[in-house]
């Protein structure tokens, strides 16, 4: 199977900027791994409208509900409605910042689901809680709280995404050796969770993921593709992490 690349612009870009990239990034991209693209929700028109066919567009959060009295907030069936393909659910900033928990992402991921997107699933520990020794538990809450009772999941439309916090942003990756120790416990426990499908089920890394240190990481095992922040805002680094030049 493909590796998976998927691009989180986080609340990035400008039209012109958005032109920019693709205008770089259709010429160049030979399709050698799967190419997603998470833009802020006022530019995903703008993104299916210049990405070609082979790239897939989705958005950072959406909400629970999928329609009604709601204001501000982003309807997963809208989403589908204008070809959107997924939506990254558990985001760790989307953690810190708007008090979302894995109990509350249970209810976003079900309604994604329903609604016919993929989606991608974020865990991932923060620096003390490694340092405590917690991680593997800490996880084992998130993915046992976020996955409870997700019976349309499929090795299609279910993605994890192991983020550890402290490595998002910073510069700082986790080792491959350290990535593959979470990753191969979540493939782990999906394999329990889900028998017919969690040996195929996509586990991407994040994390200060670049073009120097993603061949190494991608090389291991569990880890299926990656899910990227600073380096997916240049067309030429995406590229790069896509295997292209
Ligand atoms: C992210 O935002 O999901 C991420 C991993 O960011 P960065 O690649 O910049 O660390």
């Amino acid at each position: 199977m493909k590796k998976l690349m998927v691009g989180n612009w986080k609340m990035n870009k400008t039209v012109k900027d958005c032109a920019e990239f693709f205008e770089i990034f259709n010429k160049g991209f030979t399709e050698k791994c799967e190419a997603w693209i998470a833009s802020q929700a006022i530019h995903f028109p703008l993104v299916e409208e210049l990405k070609t066919t082979s790239t897939k567009a989705g958005l950072q959060n959406c909400s629970e509900h999928v329609e009604g009295a709601y204001t501000g907030e982003i309807s997963p069936r809208a989403l589908r409605d204008m070809n959107g393909h997924f939506v990254i659910l558990g985001h760790s900033e989307r953690r810190q910042y708007f008090g979302e928990t894995s109990r509350s992402l249970n209810a976003k991921i079900r309604t994604a689901l329903k609604e016919g997107l993929a989606v991608i699933y974020c865990v991932g520990e923060t620096l003390p809680e490694r340092e405590a020794g917690h991680t593997l538990s800490l996880i084992e809450d998130q993915l046992h709280q976020g996955l409870n009772d997700q019976s349309l999941a499929t090795a299609e439309n279910l993605i994890i995404a192991y983020e550890p916090v402290w490595a998002i942003g910073t510069g700082k990756t986790a080792s491959p050796a350290q990535a593959q120790e979470v990753h191969a416990h979540i493939r782990q426990m999906l394999k329990n969770k889900y028998p017919s499908f969690g040996d195929k089920t996509r586990i991407l890394y994040g994390g200060s993921v670049k073009p120097d240190n993603v061949t190494e990481l991608l090389a291991q095992k569990d880890i299926d593709g990656g899910l990227v922040g600073g380096a997916s805002l240049k067309a030429k680094d995406f590229l790069a992490l896509c295997g292209d030049k």
